[in-house]
């Protein structure tokens, strides 16, 4: 007899977004000739920069001949975009990283389930609430029951605060998905020394960075003093280049961070994880790594930045133009996200219904993340300008009284 894996049974059915799409088609069936627009998914609209087509093309030019074909790639990734990746990501901005602790892979969500099988199934795990959903769903499916939620509220402004007990890992997400908020340069730093003191390790998300808006607050949690000593950082193409459909990440592990065994000795999780991927992962696809390479020049870096600042100005219409209506918002400013407080205390879903049947706009209701996200509410800037602004114009017009 196969016996089932029972910690997957221990999952909560992932019924956030499938009951949104049937919400969705129930209005669509009644109201055939309506346009409903998504706010709701957290998915990119503009199609790949020039750059990117052109070298994806240039790559599948040399995978036609044979004397360029490419077949098995290194399972840390090429070195061409390793050192793209460490010159324009962490030079740039005074982080010295070596071609060693960079890995490049298809995609930050098989990244951070992956790495979580490198720690104990004891590890006591901290979490956010409200939190991206992979990574509760993540641990479960190990069989780690030990999940601590760190809430985040109206009153904390929706920014973790340091626990006062033990963690092993920690995950922080920054720019916040769902809050759209971000950890500044004393926050981060507590998080590091907290993480210094308990021997913990940090799970440092942050697949939003390019949505930061200046440089006040830090683009990588290793322009944190010893931060290297504590933090693994995740970083993707997905919001970056439009790379949803391409996927392409990549995880920086320093050399200087350890893990212990039962007996106290370290190990060097760097090693760990290149173990685990030489096993696990076939490597990143060339042409989807020449593709990558391919933001990182003047005109790419133009290119990807003019989408960015297209979903930043859709971002800034909607916090501002709901702001003036009164509604109180989270997020928006380094981030495609807005955390909208509901008004007059609806439910997250009240809202949701709200908005679908009077406005036919689709958003996501916050308590899917968590029920600290009772009573707030998800919409991206993810859409075109133009549905964008309908979506406000039809928000605005509502009568929440
Ligand atoms: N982390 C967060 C917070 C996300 O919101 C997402 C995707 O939406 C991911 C990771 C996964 O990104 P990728 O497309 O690189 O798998």
């Amino acid at each position: 007899m196969a016996n089932v894996n029972e910690a997957f049974l221990k999952l909560k059915n992932d019924y956030l977004f499938s009951t949104i799409l049937e919400k969705k088609n129930e209005f669509l069936s009644k109201n055939p000739k309506k346009k409903v627009i998504s706010l709701g998914v957290g998915d990119v609209t503009l199609p790949l920069v020039p750059s990117v087509i052109d070298a994806m093309h240039k790559a599948t030019e040399e995978m036609a001949k044979k004397e360029t074909f490419q077949g098995y790639g290194l399972v840390q990734g090429y070195d061409f975009l390793i050192e793209k990746i460490i010159k324009y990501e962490y030079e740039k901005r005074g982080v010295s990283i070596d071609k060693s602790e960079v890995f490049v892979a298809a995609g930050s969500k098989g990244d951070l389930s992956g790495i979580a099988e490198l720690f104990s199934k004891d590890s006591i795990v901290a979490l956010m609430d409200p939190v991206y959903p992979a990574y509760r769903d993540t641990n479960i499916m190990l069989g780690r029951d030990n999940i601590k939620y760190l809430e985040t509220n109206a009153e904390n402004g929706f920014i973790p605060e340091i626990p006062h007990e033990h963690m092993d890992i920690i995950y922080l997400c920054s720019p916040n998905n769902p809050t759209g908020t971000v950890l500044n340069k004393e926050e981060l730093t507590k998080w590091v020394e907290y993480a210094r003191e308990n021997n913990s390790v940090i799970l440092y998300d942050s697949v939003y960075e390019a949505f930061i808006t200046g440089d006040k607050i830090p683009h990588s949690i290793y322009e944190i003093d010893h931060a290297k000593e504590v933090a693994i950082e995740f970083r993707s193409y997905s919001k970056l280049a439009g790379f949803t459909g391409v996927r392409c990440s990549f995880v920086v592990i320093p050399n200087e961070l350890n893990v212990y065994t039962k007996d106290k000795n370290k190990i060097q999780l760097n090693k760990l994880w290149f173990r685990r991927q030489s096993t696990k992962f076939g490597a990143a696809a060339y042409i989807t790594q020449k593709a990558a390479e391919a933001i990182y020049t003047e005109k790419g870096q133009k290119e990807i930045y003019e989408n960015i600042k297209y979903y930043k100005e859709n971002a800034k219409y909607m916090k501002q133009e709901l702001e003036k209506i009164g509604f109180t918002i989270y997020g928006g400013e380094h981030s495609p996200y807005l955390w909208l407080k509901t008004p007059n205390n609806m439910k997250s879903w009240d809202f949701f219904d709200k908005l679908l049947n009077e406005a036919a706009v689709l958003g996501t209701p916050g308590v899917g993340f968590g029920k600290c996200g009772e009573g707030y509410f998800r919409l991206t800037a993810f859409s075109s300008k133009e549905d964008t602004k309908e979506a406000v114009y039809r928000i605005v017009n509502l009568n929440f009284k």
